[in-house]
This record gives C-alpha cells, structure tokens and sequence, in this order.
C-alpha cells in the first residue's frame, strides 16, 4: 500500500477529481493508495496522523505532495524531489541534524529547509542551509524513519520569499499533472515486491530500468545481499562531483574566537553560540565556519601506521576542503562539505606537549591533514603558519 499525504486539500484537490476515492472517516482510499489531508492542522498532527494510518494499512510507500517556497533559483511551478531536510527553530536557529531522503531520478532534487516558527526570514540566510522552505518535510521524515518505511517528498515551487509571487500565487492554478503521472507509477511499482524494491533503492521512475534489473537479478537468482551490492554500486556510480569552484556566500563566527585570526574576509558575517548544529545543517560549499574546538585535539592513528614502532596522532584542526576529487572520503565523512577552521592554537599546543610528556621514548609523529587539506585551506586560517 502507499500512503500519501498532504497538509492542504488545495495542494491535491486536482487528484480527488482524477482518481475515483472512496471516503473513508478523514481519509481516501482508491486502488492500492491512501490520501490524508491534514486541513492545515500543523506539522505534529500530519506526522502522527500519518503514523497512525500507515500501521493500520500496513504501508509499504509513503509520500509527502505539497507547496514549497524556493530560496534558491528554482522556478515557479517546477516539480521538485527533496534529498535532504534540516529543521530550523525559527527562522535561524538549526537544530538536531538533517535527515536524508531518498530522490527519484528524473526530478531535480533539492534540500529542504523545515521552519518551526516564522513567516518572515531572510531568504540569503536560509538559502545557506537549503533550496526550499516548508513547515512539515522534517516531521513526516522524522515520522517514517522511526516506522523504518520508505518516504519520498515532492514539491511544487509556489513562490519564491517576496512579495510580487507570492501575491501572484493561487494554489488552485499549480500544475500537478506531472506529479499525477508519478503518482500512478509509483502504484504500479507498489504492486510488485521486486520492483518495489529496486524502486525504493535506486530511485528509477522509469519502467525501461526498472524491469532491466529485475530481468537481471532473477536471471541471476541475486541473493539479499548481492542485490543491496547491486543497488549500492548503482548510487554510487549514479552520484557526480561537483565541477564548481568552492565560493563561500558568508562566515560563521562561533562565540569566543578570536577574530583576528581568521583570514577569510566577508560582509556576509553571522555570530553563532556553537558551531556543530550550523556546519551539520549548512548546504554544501555555501560557507566557511570559523570556531573553537572542544573535547577531542588528537586522534590516535591506527598501531602500525607509522614507521619504527612509533605513534601518530592526527590534528583535528580543521575539517573538509575546497576541492572536490572524486577519490576523496571527505565529502562523505561529515553531514556537510564546508570547511570548518579552529582558531584556538593554544589548546592544540597543550594536547601535543601532553603527548610528549607522556611518551618521551617512542618516535611520535603529528598529522595535520586527515580531515582537511590544511594547504587548500590556508587561505582560510593560519593552520600551517602555526
Ligand atoms: S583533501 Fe585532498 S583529496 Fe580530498 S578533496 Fe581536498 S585536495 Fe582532494
């Protein structure tokens, strides 16, 4: 079964006309798909609402359908699918950590900015953590992945944060035909064990690919583990870098740090209490983030990793890069690809005389590059001039 969801009736009320529901208490039921409409009852309703028909149907699908406000360069009426939400109490405060979703192929695909609170927030500001704003993607995600069920989010642009489109828009003139289209695949990929699966694994939205595989993997009588093989090795060789050159739009500043040592210069600065929660949420390549480290200075390389029976320790002192190799485990090592540089020196210092002290006999040796190419980033901060 799918289930599909919406906080507004405006938002489907083309598919009500097109597909032929039966009512049944608060929700709609044709052929193998559940509609809910949440009457803008809010975000926490629409999730446990979900949650709670999903058990009754046993849903093998769910989908979020609705409108969504672009911050970045999307077009009015496109047809998008979410990779990725992050939640912002307010207009400016990112809490908890993103979650990622899966996309189809075909759609363009954006990261979705969830606001708790707030109608009227800086475009360029939220614009750094995503492309759109809505009021209920990180809650439904959140209410599927804790039902460990497949969930999919498409949106349609309605307007773009100012004035002139958002007086212009009139939801009953948004075109979901497309999504109308989607929808009936998506029904007939439910019907399928198989299909389903390589559905909600590969994120194909044609029928040509799809029955490929499947011809592919019965052939081969694919075991569970060979065909998550399969499907991993599709994602990855379906996922492209990013040609861009790195051009970061503002600065992060956490509390405390010492300005005068961070070498990036910009209008665009935003104060900040601490660090994590922003580098988490930001979209990639949008911002550099200058902080103090806490906790952890240097880690301990693997035993044997350094020659004559020695120890190595890497220096956490800043983390990702500007380039974007394709080899490289640091795009996908943190939840986002900005650098993060940390000005306080002088604890670095402290945890590398600590070291010595207590190993006097045995070569050591430092690294400053494990989780950063501090050469890359030295027109950022002072990492190697220290
Ligand atoms: S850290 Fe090195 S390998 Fe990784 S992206 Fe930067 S330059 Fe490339």
């Amino acid at each position: 079964m799918i289930f599909l969801a919406s906080e507004h009736k405006g938002e489907v009320e083309p598919l009500l006309k097109q597909f032929p529901f039966d009512k049944k208490g608060d929700h709609y039921i044709y052929d193998n798909l559940i509609l809910y409409i949440n009457h803008g009852k809010g975000a926490l309703t629409l999730a446990f609402k979900s949650i709670e028909l999903s058990l009754s149907y046993n849903i093998d699908v769910a989908l979020l359908f609705g409108l969504a406000g672009s911050v970045s360069d999307f077009s009015i009426g496109d047809l998008v699918s979410v990779s990725k939400v992050k939640l912002l109490d307010g207009p400016s405060n990112p809490v908890y950590n993103p979650m990622e979703l899966i996309t189809v192929k075909g759609l363009k695909s954006v990261e979705c900015v969830t606001l708790l609170a707030g109608f009227n927030f800086d475009s360029e500001y939220i614009g750094l953590f995503g492309d759109v704003v809505d009021r209920e993607v990180y809650f439904f995600a959140k209410a599927f992945k804790s039902l460990d069920k497949p969930c999919f989010v498409f949106k349609v642009i309605s307007d773009k944060n100012d004035r002139a489109s958002i007086n212009a828009l009139k939801k009953e003139s948004v075109d979901i035909g497309k999504f109308a289209e989607i929808l009936k695949l998506i029904m007939w990929i439910d019907k399928d064990e198989l299909t389903r699966e390589i559905f909600v694994n590969t994120g194909f939205m044609d029928k040509k690919p799809i029955d490929g595989l499947k011809r592919l993997i019965q052939k081969r009588k694919y075991t569970f583990t060979q065909r998550q093989f399969l499907y991993k090795r599709l994602r990855i060789n379906g996922s492209r870098c990013e040609k861009k050159a790195f051009k970061a739009k503002a600065v992060f500043l956490e509390k405390g740090v010492k300005t005068g040592r961070a070498k990036f210069k910009t209008d665009k600065i935003y104060k900040i209490n601490d660090y994590v929660p922003v580098f988490h949420n930001l979209k990639d390549r949008t911002a550099i983030v200058y902080a103090n480290k806490k906790g952890e200075f240097l880690r301990k390389t693997p035993n044997n990793y350094t020659p004559n029976g020695g120890y190595g320790y890497s220096i956490l002192g800043q983390y990702n890069c500007i380039y974007d190799c394709s080899y490289c485990f640091l795009k996908g090592y943190f939840k986002s690809f900005n650098p993060v540089i940390f000005l306080n020196f002088e604890d670095y210092f402290k945890a590398i005389d600590e070291v010595i002290k207590r190993d006097k006999t045995r070569p050591l040796y430092f690294y400053a590059g494990t989780f950063s190419d501090p050469l890359a980033l030295s027109f950022a901060g002072d990492f190697l001039a220290v």
